[in-house]
């Protein structure tokens, strides 16, 4: 896998690499204040807002993203990033010739603070329904508090969302001809959704998945995590349900991890085949997300007293 293709996993292993030189564990540690700044900062600019396939737009930020999914109905807005990149959202729309509070329903990829910490501030402007599985809820609701993350309290925490609609796995949001379909992949946080849909392009149907996340933050322990006691199990069962997902276009809560800078330059190319379709991405994407998991629960497991 080229390493730049999952920030996230890049991020979280530099930040790694830099506590387990202050600490006796192999096992990476919690990122300080400073480090979650480093690694927030650079997501927060604007960039223009563009047409992706179909009904799906890009409207976030330049490292968090944000998806609007269009029908005549109104639409769907899956994550709102950070708070103050709430204002790219709302300008984005509006540039694609949308209106904001057309917004009527507000997804998350998965309830941390740099995709769900303008769900509240764009709740307010559009009137939205919040939709959440069960586990997303709790953090939702707590705006950050009921998390299992061991950073500093302070740096994950957001304005709270009452949500509207729990959403159980399998289950199905239909609005304006467009359903979205929820997948429970938990792990990266105890509710991380990956969501579905299919788009028509001439003659072809393809499956669109927007992936959860299904990184490890560092300093979280896989084995004996009383705040996530069955942890490994959650997470070889989202292992084995994003393998079988069928999969012809991708796109994920950080546009590295989709390859977003190289896919948009070949989109401005005006290459034939839309560069989204990228079944090969998706599967060396998840083989590298479970790779990274596999070495972690073996380091753990080596470490721990027999
Ligand atoms: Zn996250």
């Amino acid at each position: 896998m080229n390493a730049s293709h999952f920030l996230c996993l890049a991020a979280f292993s530099a930040i790694g690499a830099i506590a387990v030189a202050q600490t006796p564990s192999p096992l990476p540690a919690p990122p300080d204040r400073a480090a979650v700044k480093r690694m927030f900062d650079p997501w927060r600019p604007a960039t223009p807002p563009r047409h992706l396939i179909a009904n799906i737009y890009y409207v976030g930020a330049v490292g968090v993203s944000s998806f609007l999914i269009t029908t005549p109905e109104g639409h769907f807005l899956l994550d709102t990033g950070f708070e103050d990149t709430v204002p790219i959202i709302q300008r984005g729309v509006e540039q694609l010739g949308f209106n904001l509070t057309d917004i009527k329903f507000i997804l998350s990829s998965h309830a941390h603070i740099d995709h769900v910490a303008g769900h509240a501030l764009m709740k307010k402007c559009t009137g939205a329904r919040v939709v959440a599985s069960a586990g997303d809820a709790r953090a939702l609701e707590s705006g950050g508090d009921d998390d299992y993350i061991q950073w500093p309290k302070d740096t994950v925490l957001y304005a709270p969302v009452k949500v509207d609609r729990i959403v159980a796995d399998g289950e199905r949001i239909a609005l304006g001809g467009t359903t979205l379909t929820a997948h429970l992949t938990p792990g990266h946080t105890r509710g991380a959704t990956s969501w579905t849909m299919d788009v028509t392009e001439g003659e072809h149907v393809r499956r669109v998945v927007f992936f959860s996340s299904a990184t490890i933050n560092a300093g979280t322990l896989l084995v004996n995590n009383p705040l996530f006691p069955d942890f490994a199990e959650q997470f070889e069962g989202t292992f084995a349900k994003l393998k079988a997902l069928p999969c012809d276009i991708f796109f994920a809560p950080h546009g590295d991890q989709f390859g977003m800078t190289r896919k948009f330059a070949r989109l401005d190319r005006g290459e034939k085949e839309n560069p989204f379709i990228d079944p090969d991405g998706w599967r060396r994407l998840i083989t590298a997300a479970e790779r990274a998991y596999r070495a972690q629960l073996s380091l753990e497991r080596s470490l721990a007293p027999r």
